[in-house]
This record gives C-alpha cells, structure tokens and sequence, in this order.
C-alpha cells in the first residue's frame, strides 16, 4: 500500500504494516476516518482536520503540516520548512516523518489505536 499526500508519498508498506503499524500521521487521519463495519453505523466519522492543499501551491516542508496534530512537537532542531524524506523504518516500511520512530509507535499504541 502506498498512502500520498500532496502528490508524494509518506507511507508505504506492506498491508499488516499500513493497517496494523502504521506509521505516519496522515494515515492514522485516513484509518480513523474510514466506515467500518463492525461497528454501529450511526457512529460518526473523524475526518482528517483542515482541507487538502492545493497542489499548485504545495506547503513547504512536510506537506501535511498545516494540519498535523504533531507537528509543534519538538524534533531535534529539525523546522517545519525541512520535507521530510521517506526513509525505511523495516524490512518493508517506509515513512516520511520527522518525529522518531519511537515516537511515532508511542503515540500510535497509546493514544491513536485505542480508539480505532
Ligand atoms: S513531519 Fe511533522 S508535520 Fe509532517 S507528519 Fe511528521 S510530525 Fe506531522
């Protein structure tokens, strides 16, 4: 699977990677904000915040920024204006995030996936 955003990708992987261990922000937005149909169908969804960026006037830095919840989270003297490159995470994962590895698994462990 590969997830784009702002015409580039931030995340690719295998399918139990993506879904199980994902690992970019984005992507938690994209799985909270899918149906699903083990669960009451009058439960609402959770949309990614913000708009898409216009694709003729791409944010500078990472993409997303605008509306990641994550993005003030100090990242080793690392500013928003610096993209980040898709870097291999295992043997078949790849991110494109500043936040550390561990933290990106933090943070999906203990605060996104209980509530998925
Ligand atoms: S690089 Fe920063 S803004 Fe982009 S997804 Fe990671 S935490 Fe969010």
């Amino acid at each position: 699977i590969l997830v784009m955003y702002g015409g580039r990708c931030v995340e690719r992987g295998t399918a139990e990677k993506v879904f199980y261990e994902p690992r970019h922000p984005y992507t938690w937005g994209l799985l909270g904000s899918m149906p699903r149909i083990d669960r009451d169908q009058t439960e609402r969804l959770i949309p990614v915040k913000g708009s898409p960026p216009s694709l003729i006037n791409i944010p500078s830095g990472c993409a997303f920024n605008p509306r990641c919840p994550y993005a003030d989270i100090p990242k080793g003297g690392i500013t928003r204006t610096q993209r980040p490159e898709l870097t291999q995470d295992d043997s078949r994962h790849w991110s494109a995030c500043h936040m550390s590895q561990e933290e990106r698994t933090r943070i999906w462990t203990e605060e996104i996936a209980p509530k998925l």
